[in-house]
């Protein structure tokens, strides 16, 4: 019998959220709206769905942009775009997308009108006051008559779908994470965390700290999360009034004395604290949505911090990896490796030994071929030299000279053939003219000849040259007893012909 797998729902523990003012509840009356602080998906960071009512609905004047957030720090998150649809904005009972806040960006999801059974899709939800608005992409009927469906009290299902699912989940994972990491780089090393960033998926996050770290203090750190990681300690929220004119003046602080969280928004009127608990480890304000526990948060640290270029200051950054951030790391970095040990012939242990080696080879060859052509080079000057030497007196010696060269730069071994021939030549020298020319092979017709004359008189230098560029369309100049140019096309002998028949014409 074929063995069967069941996957279980995930299910958040029944004490995760606890709510410690005795004046403070979670409003049930559907036509208010549940504050941000209090909702569903602060409450529950596992509910994917929820049905509920609809409190209220505007069109909205958030403005489609193409470069939508982009001026933002390239390392931060980008909200996603907004459409170029009209958008209304609706406040519901209660919700499971979260409203961006703490650092987290914002979830995005999908509304069902349930009496007629429509799916809206939610680009964004902000966090306006203390009440989290979603907007709606209305992309059909227009939008007074999205308006006129989204009329207080119509029933909804609100929910994540499979996309805002997963990016909540990568969300949670690294938010948790930065909780985790952030106490133990306080606790362990007296580091507070000055920022931090949720990055766009699949990059690493980081915590900025007052200053670099060693490999050893890094590892060190990275063991003991992980140590607590497979504990799999319980993370808790707990939530209160807000007394908001203490709050504001003094911030809250850890038994350290440090200050916990940043302070809180101007514009925040919800009148709920929450502070999140990872048991025994952390006591931090934070409105973010967080997992149920630490298990499973394999925290990976990259073992070396980036120092920042302020030159004050000398903090730096510790980037890391969790959740599925972790997996998609591992996959593409795994992925590398296994195509580069291919493409050397060896097992991955083996790459950094290899590519050594590679460099190491490639730097004697080229070294082997500048050599090399320094002595043809060489050996080609002398046969030239000594044509030119012995031709008869009072006559222009003429002589072309073609080569196929694949080197990405044959102007420059023409050049050495021409310096050594006039080194080799006595002075006074005979009176002489050299066209040099160099393809690549094959030859397509965009392939580049590349054409060097030299001789004994600047002026025959130069009327070659013009003939060169009138008969064969070369591209070039010169100065002195030098010309040099650019064929485009194939070189074929009919340009071996017309080159003969333009130094036959001198
Ligand atoms: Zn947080």
């Amino acid at each position: 019998m074929a063995a069967s797998v069941i996957l279980l729902p995930p299910v958040t523990h029944p004490d995760y959220f606890k709510v410690i003012s005795p004046t403070l509840s979670v409003p049930s009356d559907p036509r208010v709206s549940i504050p941000v602080g209090l909702l569903a998906c602060q409450r529950d960071p596992l509910l994917k769905e929820l049905e509920t009512v609809v409190v209220s609905s505007a069109i909205s004047n958030l403005q489609p942009s193409s470069n939508n957030g982009a001026k933002k720090a390239k390392k931060s998150v980008i909200a996603p775009p907004l459409p170029q649809n009209p958008l209304i904005e609706v406040i519901l009972h209660d919700t499971v997308i979260f409203p961006e806040g703490g650092g987290q960006p914002t979830d995005t999801g999908i509304i069902t009108t349930l009496n007629d059974g429509k799916q809206w899709e939610v680009v964004q939800a902000k966090r306006h006051g203390g009440h989290a608005v979603q907007y709606i992409e209305v992309k059909e009927g227009g939008i007074d008559a999205a308006i006129q469906v989204f009329t207080p009290g119509v029933k909804v299902l609100v929910s994540l779908g499979q996309h805002g699912s997963a990016r909540r989940y990568d969300h949670m994972s690294m938010h948790t994470s930065q909780h985790l990491l952030s106490a133990l780089l306080e606790s362990r090393h007296n580091l507070p965390t000055l920022s931090w960033s949720l990055t766009n998926y699949p990059d690493p996050c980081y915590v900025e700290v007052p200053r670099g770290m060693s490999y050893d203090e890094i590892m060190a750190i990275q063991d003991e999360a992980n140590k607590l990681v497979f504990e799999g300690r319980k993370v808790y929220v707990e939530v209160q009034e807000l007394d908001e004119d203490r709050e504001k003046l003094n911030p809250p602080t850890l038994e350290s004395g440090r200050a916990v969280g940043k302070a809180l928004p101007e514009d925040y009127t919800g009148g709920v604290k929450r502070v999140v608990i990872i048991d025994g480890i952390d006591r931090n304000p934070c409105c973010g949505t967080h997992l149920p526990s630490i298990h499973n948060l394999q925290l990976f640290l990259l073992p070396h911090t980036e120092a920042l270029s302020r030159s004050s200051t000398t903090s730096a950054r510790l980037y890391f990896l969790s959740g599925p951030r972790l997996i998609a790391h591992l996959t593409s970095t795994h992925g590398l490796l296994t195509k580069t040990a291919s493409i050397l012939s060896c097992g991955s242990p083996l790459v950094p030994e290899r590519v050594d080696q590679v460099i190491d080879e490639r730097k004697r060859a080229e070294k082997r071929v500048a050599d090399l052509e320094t002595e043809l080079a060489k050996t080609l000057a002398d046969v030239l030299t000594n044509d030119i030497i012995s031709a008869p007196e009072g006559v222009l010696y003429k002589k072309h000279i073609h080569r196929v060269d694949n080197t990405s730069n044959p102007l420059s071994f023409l050049t050495a053939v021409s310096f050594a021939t006039t080194n080799a030549l006595p002075s006074p020298p005979t009176s002489y003219l050299c066209v040099l020319s160099s393809s690549p092979l094959p030859q397509t017709s965009s392939s580049m000849t590349v054409l060097l004359l030299f001789g004994s008189d600047d002026k025959i230098v130069k009327v070659a040259g013009e003939a060169l560029r009138t008969k064969l369309g070369v591209k070039g100049g010169g100065k002195g007893q030098k010309w040099s140019g650019k064929f485009t096309g194939v070189w074929r002998q009919q340009e071996d012909h017309l080159v003969e028949d333009m130094l036959k014409e001198l």
